[in-house]
């Protein structure tokens, strides 16, 4: 066989050398991609949960905040003794979704008898009014509950699909709308006092107005916008007011059923979209096959992106997406992909499920009032069944202020900060608003003398904290090198992400040798946007 001259052997040679060291360069940069999100979401828990060892140590209510913030927002469980008993039997097969009621016949509304908003009231005109700041930040939500017969959720996403055209963009007929929000609604507890449709149809609306905001006006499309309006809608229905921990720790029905994943998240869904095969509910019965399995799709990833637990993750993907941010000519966002499209989705209808501290004090309040109210309630189960308490829910000892001054320090200003920076400047009001009721939590602390976090002992300077990508002190950095040392023979340091290191818009490199979203070089060493040999 005729061997090849040896000049074409060694180009040959070198042209596949050339191939191996790009498919290297892929390998590590997929590798380095996946362990970005990650690297920042583990460094902002580490700082925080510094932070909230400080907080711990300052006093009882100061730890009980502390131990409310971990337990809901960094995914932390605590050890707990069970009651001893024989498990109940289970009353249902697992094969149903629990907490479904029968739709009666007579629910179903034909289009002739469909009132203004899908409510029957006798106060139409006042609704009318009430629904003309649909696209306010601050509508009175409370104020249409009275006004709609107590069907807010119904006459709130009435409202924004009318202005938005949406029932004729995707062919949904008046009465099945109407027909499945009633449904939909009558499955919100009533008799919970935070998670009921009044809170469905605020972030339901919120979700509404922050998709309004002009950095992201024609970004997203109006399939997406369906799905964030609607994802919003059912995203707690049938709550139980009680907590994820709390139904794991009773051995509940529906943590069996999910594992003790996103219980009420996975919940929420199951119900939200089984309520769509009742009679006369399937609003999305005129989508396409296609269109159907696109937004199922992204409310699943949506509504499960609303366990707290998640936070830490979705704020340090946020922060990332911030910090590298593209803007078109137009000066509107640039999401080229599903996976950056929906993590601001997801974000968006997080900040409106996290949006009480950002609304008008007096909206605020009445939000305060409601959770604390339902925290309460399963403190109390908790006592009664000989449980430990869960954090901010013992009504003898939680401090009202201090955990709102918490959760806007620790969880509510690094989040919308983060929000307030990708749309800059269209979320800056509600940025003063949320800094302003923060001061108004803050000057409600009761002055206690033996209490070093009562304002005038100036203790509570360490709520002051800010959540940032760049190092924040050396101290912090002496902490931190014997973990850094261990994660730094594995993975590449987060501070490579800070603003210095990536202020170059659309550059993403990570340091000298690694790189991310960088020019690609082809075999003459040009310049191009996609790796040679693809
Ligand atoms: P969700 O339960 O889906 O409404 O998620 C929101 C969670 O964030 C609540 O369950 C609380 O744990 C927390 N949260 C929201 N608003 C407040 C608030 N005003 N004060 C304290 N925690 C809050
Ligand atoms: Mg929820
Ligand atoms: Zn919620």
């Amino acid at each position: 066989m005729a061997q090849p001259p040896e000049d074409t052997g060694q180009k040959l040679a070198l042209e596949t050398l050339d191939e191996l060291d790009w498919c290297l360069d892929q390998l590590e940069t997929l590798q380095t991609r996946h362990s970005v999100g990650e690297m920042a979401s583990n460094k902002f828990k580490r700082m925080l949960t510094r932070e909230l060892t400080h907080l711990s140590e300052t006093s009882r209510s100061g730890n009980q905040v502390s131990e409310y913030i971990s337990q809901t927002f960094l995914d932390q469980q605590t050890e707990v003794e069970l009651p001893k008993g024989t498990p109940k039997e289970p009353s249902r097969p697992m094969s149903q979704i629990s907490g479904l009621q029968g739709l009666p016949h007579s629910a179903s509304l034909s289009t002739a008898t469909i009132p203004c908003f899908g409510v029957q009231t006798d106060q139409e005109g006042q609704l009318a009014k009430e629904l003309e700041d649909t696209n306010k930040w601050g509508l009175d939500v409370f104020k249409v509950a009275e006004l709609s017969g107590n069907r807010p959720l119904t006459a709130i996403i009435f409202s924004i699909f009318q202005k938005r055209d949406l029932l004729k963009t995707f062919q949904i007929p008046v009465d099945t709308l109407a027909t499945y929000l009633l449904t939909l609604e009558g499955h919100y507890h009533a008799d919970v006092a935070y998670h009921n449709s009044l809170h469905a149809a605020d972030v339901a609306q919120s979700t509404h107005v922050l998709l309004a905001m002009p950095a992201l006006e024609a970004v997203f499309t109006d399939l997406e916008v369906l799905a964030a309006i609607f994802a919003s809608a059912i995203h707690d229905v049938d709550h139980p007011g009680v907590s994820n921990q709390f139904l794991i720790n009773t051995n509940s029905e529906l943590a069996l059923m999910y594992n003790d994943a996103s219980v009420l998240e996975n919940h929420h869904l199951a119900v939200g979209f089984k309520l769509l095969q009742a009679e006369n509910c399937n609003v999305f019965r005129n989508l396409s096959t296609k269109e159907w399995l696109s937004l199922r799709r992204m409310v699943i990833d949506i509504v499960l992106a609303t366990d707290m637990s998640k936070h830490m993750n979705l704020l340090a993907d946020l922060k990332t997406m911030v910090e590298t941010k593209k803007v078109t000519s137009l000066g509107v966002l640039l999401l080229d992909n599903y996976s950056d499209r929906i993590q601001v989705l997801q974000n968006l209808v997080h900040c409106a499920d996290l949006s009480n501290p950002t609304k008008p004090l007096p909206l605020y309040r009445q939000w305060t009032d409601r959770i604390m109210a339902e925290f309460f309630q399963q403190g109390d189960r908790e006592r009664e069944s000989g449980l430990d308490i869960s954090p901010m829910c013992d009504k003898h000892t939680a401090s009202v202020e201090k955990s709102q001054v918490g959760f806007i320090d620790y969880i509510a200003h690094p989040l919308w900060e983060t929000w307030a920076d990708l749309v800059h400047p269209d979320a800056q009001d509600l940025l003063d608003t949320l800094e302003d009721n923060r001061e108004w939590y803050l000057s409600k602390i009761p002055r206690s003398p033996v209490d070093p976090t009562s304002p005038e002992q100036g203790g509570l300077d360490r709520f002051q904290f800010e959540l940032t990508l760049e190092e924040a002190e050396e101290e912090e950095e002496e902490e931190e090198e014997g973990m850094l040392a261990q994660e730094a023979s594995e993975s590449p340091d987060t501070d490579l992400l800070s603003p210095e290191a990536s202020s170059d818009p659309g550059a993403l490199c990570l340091d000298n040798q690694r790189t991310v979203g960088k020019p690609c070089m082809d075999h003459e060493g040009n310049v191009t946007a996609e790796p040679s040999g693809s």
